[in-house]
């Protein structure tokens, strides 16, 4: 017999189907044994009576066995039945109890929200964690909010293309995950910290209409919205100017939202447009909430953020760009870039939501003497850029649209819209706060002498043991 998901039993009432699932709870009511068993689809109740002939078996089951039940499915007397479950009003009788497999007891419960849990003890059993509702839907409505996004992509002309893991420095602000090469000894590949050259050099290839679920990776220390691995939404146009991406971004959201999230509520249409210096003068960031009441769960207040500066001073007084260095900057004139940076602003927009950076963007210089001259006031010897960035000034040369873009910290959004208030709450395994993730025990150090050698990689001394290592 084909198994059924217990939510389609709900019309199948006096037929004998085969459920199958893991076991939610047991209990004895005088002889009658009943077994709450929960797959995919939900929960629902299963009866053995004595007579059945798997009882005895049946009564040795624990909580969190997977188990197979074959019987009949009975509506449940009136005063029985259970609303607040979508399986509630009717049960299965069983005839025959299959033990799949038996499980140990687990390390802690799963009915309830998991915040009451210990972090270190949910990661590193983070398959039993993810059995609870909570995180299950929140891998569910993920894995729908990736498919809107690329369904509404695609149906406004968008082509999705991988680029490259194994590829090289990109200067978003963060340091770099590096990975020796064996075939060319002594030369590393760096992790993408995004796409972010990529997407370019695919508008001077004439797609146009990029887009990318794309995993980035940056090696800093992690925060509550922040990740060493993560998702972006990344998407890049040509023949766009900021406001052209600023619509664009504001149809994509709502769509996202109405189809998604109808109960939430967009607090204003059109989105605000905020001046970096109004956001820092008025709210002290730039995030602003913007919420009418921030007690209300299902409202959503989206902002755009722009008119950036350029370039910052970071702590050692260097110029360091806000966004990053390909963001066109307000002017075109070269004297005036590299004299008086401080004056210059980026054609930088950030989207914000609920006080959360969830997008940033910008348009792209595709000059090549204007992006020289960004890279000049942030300290970038001549041949320095033509050796770090040569690719993509050369191939500026070959003919390149005007083009900009945008990319979501898809987590984040993610994260605000099911209101959760850490990132790890909607990733399948998370690292913890401190780089680890704690189920396949990561990072390693069992890496054989012999692949080390081939790399030629050799250790120091760890300088700092309680940091941890070898
Ligand atoms: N690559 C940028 C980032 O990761 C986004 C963009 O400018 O499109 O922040």
């Amino acid at each position: 017999m084909k198994r059924v998901l217990t939510e389609d039993t709900v019309s199948r009432v006096g037929e004998t189907v085969k459920i199958a699932g893991f076991v939610s709870s047991v209990r004895m009511h005088g002889k009658i044994l009943f077994i709450d068993l929960r797959d995919y689809s939900g929960i629902m109740q299963t009866v053995v009576i004595s007579a059945c002939k798997h009882y005895a078996e049946a009564k040795k089951i624990r909580p969190e066995w997977v188990i197979e039940v074959t019987g009949k499915i009975n509506e449940r007397p009136e005063k029985m039945k259970n609303e607040s479950i979508k399986t509630g009003g009717v049960e299965l009788e069983a005839e025959e109890v299959v033990v799949l497999s038996e499980a140990k007891t687990i390390p802690f419960s799963v009915d309830t929200d998991g915040h009451e849990i210990n972090e270190e003890t949910r990661m590193k059993y983070r398959y039993v964690d993810l059995r609870r509702k909570r995180l299950n839907q929140n891998l569910k409505l993920r894995h729908k909010l990736l498919l809107e996004c690329r369904k509404f992509l695609d149906k406004e002309g968008f082509v999705e293309v991988e680029t490259p893991i194994l590829t090289k420095s990109t200067p978003e602000g963060a340091r770099d995950f590096l990975v020796p090469s064996r075939l060319h000894f002594g030369r590393f590949y760096a992790l993408p910290q995004s796409p972010q050259q990529y997407k370019q050099l695919l508008m001077v290839a004439g797609i146009e209409k990029y887009f990318q679920i794309a995993r980035c990776f940056r090696d800093e220390d992690l925060r509550a919205d922040r990740q060493a691995e993560f998702t972006q939404i990344d998407i890049e146009l040509s023949f766009v100017e900021k406001e052209d991406v600023l619509l664009f971004v504001e149809k994509m959201v709502t769509a996202l939202v109405e189809t998604l999230f109808p109960e939430k509520k967009i607090t204003k249409k059109p989105f605000p447009k905020i001046s970096y210096k109004e956001a820092m003068e008025k709210w002290k960031t730039d995030r602003p909430d913007l919420r009418d009441n921030p007690e209300d769960s299902d409202e959503l207040a989206f902002a755009f953020v722009v008119d950036f500066p350029m370039f910052e001073k970071n702590e050692k007084k260097e110029w360091v760009a806000v966004h990053h260095p390909f963001t066109k900057p307000d002017t075109e004139d070269l004297k005036k870039i590299t004299e008086s940076p401080e004056e210059i602003k980026g054609l930088q927009y950030d989207l914000v939501l609920n006080g959360n950076e969830i997008a940033g963007g910008s348009i792209r210089s595709h000059v090549p003497e204007v992006i020289e001259s960004v890279f000049q006031v942030l300290g970038y010897r001549k041949e320095e850029v033509r050796e770090k960035f040569g690719h993509l000034l050369e191939a500026f040369k070959y003919g390149v649209p005007p083009h900009g873009g945008i990319a979501f910290g898809f987590e984040r959004f993610l994260m605000v819209l099911t209101g959760e208030k850490n990132i790890r709450e909607v990733i399948a395994f998370p690292k913890t706060g401190d780089g680890r993730e704690l189920t396949m025990g990561t990072p390693s150090a069992d890496i054989e002498k012999s692949q080390l050698d081939e790399l030629g990689i050799k250790y120091k001394k760890n300088p700092n043991p309680k940091k941890g290592g070898l």
